[in-house]
């Protein structure tokens, strides 16, 4: 996505484009790397420790000619999975590389058919872009996407009711890396540095800098125990990869199960496998005030647990949020039973969007947030909320003088007078808005109750 304001005009991006794709061979020579050869390229597995959890690393813009087969040969030498939001365009002028993001078990999204600032078009032409789009997608790999990320970032309410007549989920990011805007590689790789479990990434199908910096971003996740993961289409957070990634919009069978019983659901995917036990990543939705409870199957055992309370009472597991969010995990002793154990969930407290349900246990007003300006334009800016130490807040934001509401996601938002107050909507615990400056671009003030 390349938020410049220049690149209001097509041309000078077509430029751009054009200039990094001819540079990505030269520099990934320059830093020692392996361009495979083009085709179906053996996955490594990735070889780091997930227990500290999973990022969504995504790629917007392509597929490009110069680029996409080496960003595709570095993921799959890496044993990293990723998401991709291409562009309905570029799939129609290279239909090849489309199936190359498939080959490599990608995830592919919808980035629109040709780019445009979709908040300024009618209803109509929103819907033409996103429907042709999933169209070419469908014919050159067999499945449409189910995830969908609009240029800029921008959306609205209008645009949010289109998706939802394709099945789409809206995909912002938490950390942008600024690679549409020049960014050196190691600006880059500090960027994915601020990544925590959960969190989505912005980044390109274009720019040389971006392939340069991978190696030092699988570095630097493993040294912190993250792993790449797959954006949830049901949470927009990143999750780990199931057993058979299609590369496409189904996620098919495998592995994976879940159960709902109230106000809240389950799903349960098993990550990391071993001779002697199996990860299983757990992903809420419906609820932030949540009790899981997992049946283990015959001789299955805990031997760890990550992003929530989980207590163990014979064969089963009770797992209740700790603040990292509604995706948590465990590990489990297999003594000869690899099966997924089964799932049930109960929402605790109201889950409708006034409430945000007392967890009970004491202590649900300790939580802070804290607010960082994530993208900029002349008229308006956004400010993402990171929510830490409770599940089941009430962050309640102070405008500054002349600033307004436009757009929010990943949380319920209500705005009075120059106040937003924000409750949980089953996204995690962190949000987003956009707001008008109207000459004022401070981040406004926030308390979290
Ligand atoms: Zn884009």
């Amino acid at each position: 996505m390349r938020h410049n304001p220049s690149h209001h005009r097509r041309t000078p991006g077509r430029r751009l484009r054009a200039v990094a794709g001819a540079a990505a061979a030269g520099s990934l020579a320059a830093a020692g790397l392996v361009a495979l050869a083009a085709g179906p390229a053996t996955a490594a597995t990735w070889s780091g420790s997930c227990s500290a959890g999973y990022v969504g690393l995504t790629f917007d813009d392509g597929p490009t000619a110069g680029n996409t087969t080496n960003l595709v040969s570095i993921l799959t030498s890496n044993g990293a999975t990723a998401t991709v939001f291409p562009e309905g365009q570029n799939v129609q002028a290279h239909p090849d590389l489309l199936r190359a993001y498939q080959q490599a078990g990608l995830t592919i999204g919808n980035h629109t058919w040709d780019h445009p600032h979709m908040t300024q078009l009618s209803q109509s032409d929103m819907s033409s872009e996103i429907s042709r789009t999933q169209s070419v997608i469908q014919q050159t790999i067999g499945s449409a996407p189910q995830l969908f990320r609009p240029p800029y970032g921008e959306t609205s309410s209008t645009l949010k009711s289109v998706e939802s007549q394709y099945g789409l989920r809206e995909v912002i990011w938490d950390v942008d890396s600024q690679d549409w805007n020049g960014a050196s590689a190691s600006a880059i790789r500090s960027a994915a540095g601020r990544l925590t479990n959960g969190q989505v990434i912005l980044m390109h199908d274009w720019p040389a800098n971006t392939l340069s910096a991978l190696p030092g971003i699988f570095s630097d996740l493993k040294s912190r125990n993250l792993c790449p993961g797959v954006v949830s289409a049901s949470t927009g957070r990143a999750v780990a990869p199931s057993g058979s990634s299609g590369g496409g919009s189904t996620g098919g069978g495998g592995s994976t199960g879940g159960g709902s019983s109230s106000g809240c659901t389950v799903s349960l995917t098993k990550s990391g496998d071993w001779s002697d036990r199996f990860n299983v990543t757990a992903s809420v939705s419906g609820s932030s005030a949540w009790t899981v409870t997992l049946n283990l199957g015959s001789g299955q055992s805990l031997q760890n647990s990550w992003n929530a309370n989980v207590t163990s009472s014979g064969s089963t597991l009770t797992a209740t949020p700790n603040g990292s969010g509604n995706s948590f995990g465990v590990t489990l002793y297999k003594n000869g039973n690899s099966n997924l154990p089964t799932a049930s969930c109960n929402a605790s407290g109201s889950g409708g969007s006034t409430g945000g349900g007392s967890t009970g246990g004491g202590g649900s007003s300790a939580c802070t947030v804290s607010l960082t300006k994530a993208n900029d334009w002349s008229d308006r800016f956004n400010v993402s909320a990171t929510v830490s130490g409770s599940s089941s807040w009430t962050v309640k934001v102070t405008l500054g003088s002349g600033q307004s509401l436009q757009n929010s996601w990943n949380a319920t938002v209500t705005s009075s007078g120059s106040t937003l107050t924000a409750t949980p909507n089953g996204s995690g615990n962190t949000f987003g808005f956009t707001l008008y400056k109207n000459g004022n671009g401070n981040v406004p003030t926030a308390t979290c109750s």
